[in-house]
């Protein structure tokens, strides 16, 4: 019988699954995928692109483009909540979706709460395309006067972006901007200490200066306010203060783990409605939290591709394995990178040309979806 498969966000954890919608077609069912854009953008580039080794074109996979191809149908919108009794999505347009089996893959947003009003210049580094808007204000701004960069945030994406600016406005002479990290009480906090030394030895040796002694409590217009009150003059401000699901399944009555991510078993099924799934940042996998980082993303997708189809024609699903430690490796901007897996801790231009490499061979096969 004829079904209807939802996705809602064409991310990484989805990507297998786009790439085979014509197998879903070529079965009898409909497919339609809801997304806020076009495009994916993929995020480990987004540091890189931000500082011009990549242009947007590089980093991104035509979702829309890739669903229409094999005869989907695509919406483009955003979710807000779902009716998992009534089996439908609502979207922000106030238009419903019904579905026979639902899949999240929508990421994650970087929480805004310390941002008064509409402060102007204060870009988030999500959605990675806020990174684009950011690279033209900076390159705007730095033709005409000196201006101080400030990251507020005090982990590897505050780090890449640091790197990267750094790097978008090295040919500006004695307009070279100022770059500000505002990275709380302790920088890099979560990593070995090797790591932060390597970091930090990166980015002050190009004169990026890296506070650690307080939290940021506001963000105004230009301003930067710590919480003793101190207060830093900022014309372009990053928020990098890290990540928390979509509020989607939090506004829609599912059960949820403590950071308010979809809560799924180990088929990455929700614990109580066996026709939602979801992977990427926006889940809580029950048997064991996972860090919000695309490689878990990338490792669910031949799953989630197989349980949606399970799910579809009745068949057993099979179990997500989460696999053993992963390669980390972080874009300095300079042409260099810092490198960790389990205890080898390395930098220099080697473990940028390694992250290179594998960014552009992932980004590679899904473009090359687009051409087929
Ligand atoms: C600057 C930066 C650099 C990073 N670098 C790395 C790295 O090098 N390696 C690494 O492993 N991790 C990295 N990460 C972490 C990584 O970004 C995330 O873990 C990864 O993006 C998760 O993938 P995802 O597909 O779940 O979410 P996302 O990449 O956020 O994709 C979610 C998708 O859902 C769509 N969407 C969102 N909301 C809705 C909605 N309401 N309705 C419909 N669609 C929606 C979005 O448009 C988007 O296409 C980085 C993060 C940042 C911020």
């Amino acid at each position: 019988m004829r079904k209807h498969l939802v996705l809602v966000g064409g991310g990484h954890a989805h990507m297998v699954t786009l790439a085979n919608l014509r197998v879903f077609i070529e079965k009898g069912h409909k497919v339609t995928v809801i997304a806020p854009s076009p495009y994916h953008y993929y995020s480990g580039m987004g540091p890189g692109m931000l500082g011009r080794i990549y242009t947007p074109d590089d980093i991104r996979f035509s979702t829309q483009h890739v669903v229409k191809k094999q005869g989907g149908t695509f919406v483009l919108g955003k979710a807000v909540q779902v009716d998992p009794k009534g089996k439908k999505l609502i979207l922000e347009s106030g238009e419903t979706v019904p579905y026979d089996v639902l899949s999240f893959n929508v990421g994650s947003y970087v929480p805004e709460n310390r941002i008064m009003g509409t402060a102007r210049d204060v870009f988030t580094v999500k959605p990675i395309e806020k990174l684009i808007d950011a690279q033209k204000r900076i390159l705007e701004l730095a033709s005409r006067k000196k201006i101080t960069i400030g990251i507020v945030g005090g982990g590897p994406s505050a780090a890449e972006i640091a790197g990267n600016a750094w790097r978008l406005t090295q040919d500006y002479g004695k307009n070279k901007p100022r770059v500000r990290i505002f990275a709380g009480k302790d920088f890099m906090s979560r990593f070995p200490v090797n790591v932060k030394k390597k970091i930090s030895r990166s980015l002050k040796r190009r004169g990026i200066e890296i506070r650690e002694s307080e939290y940021v409590e506001k963000i105004k217009t230009n301003e930067i306010i710590l919480e003793s009150g101190e207060s830093y003059d900022t014309d372009v401000i990053f928020l990098a203060v890290g990540v928390k699901p979509s509020p989607i399944f939090k506004e829609s009555d599912l059960p949820i783990g403590p950071d308010g991510g979809l809560l799924v078993n180990q088929y990455l099924q929700s614990t109580e409605y066996p026709e939602i799934f979801g992977g990427g940042d926006c889940i809580y996998f029950k048997n064991q939290p996972l860090d919000k980082v695309g490689v878990y993303a990338v490792r669910e997708n031949s799953v989630l591709y197989q349980n949606l189809m399970a799910s579809l024609e009745g068949r057993a699903l099979q179990p997500f394995d989460p696999g053993g430690d992963y390669l980390l490796i972080f874009n300095m901007g300079d042409g260099t990178g810092v490198l960790r897996k389990k205890w080898l801790i390395s930098d220099g231009k080697l473990a940028f040309k390694i992250k290179d490499y594998i960014d552009r061979r992932f980004m590679n096969k899904f473009q090359q979806i687009e051409k087929k």
